[in-house]
């Protein structure tokens, strides 16, 4: 005879990892190059997320300033349809 054990549901712990590799400061203040702007999508795309949603600034690393300034270049570039509101309408 044997006793199943409950496959450890209740008892196993996964460890959390962060999935972002976390960036120290912001990357338009360390890189002057790069500007914000609705049209740089290449840029923008960076922060925002697969589901179309802006990354946070705990996870893109970006500064007050910047932060705010891709958060008004991703909502003009959605008002003109260069980035979804959502990405939820295609086949997930
Ligand atoms: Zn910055």
């Amino acid at each position: 005879m044997y006793d199943k054990k409950p496959a450890g549901a209740a008892g196993k712990r996964p460890s959390v990892r962060r999935r972002f590799s976390r960036r120290k400061g912001c990357r338009f203040c360390a890189d002057s190059t790069m500007k914000i702007d609705y049209k740089e999508l290449r840029n923008l795309r960076y922060f925002v997320s697969e589901r179309g949603k802006i990354v946070p600034r705990r996870i893109s690393g970006n500064c007050a300033e910047h932060q705010r300034k891709v958060c008004e270049a991703i909502k003009r570039a959605r008002n003109i349809a260069l980035l979804p509101f959502m990405a939820g309408h295609s086949v997930d």
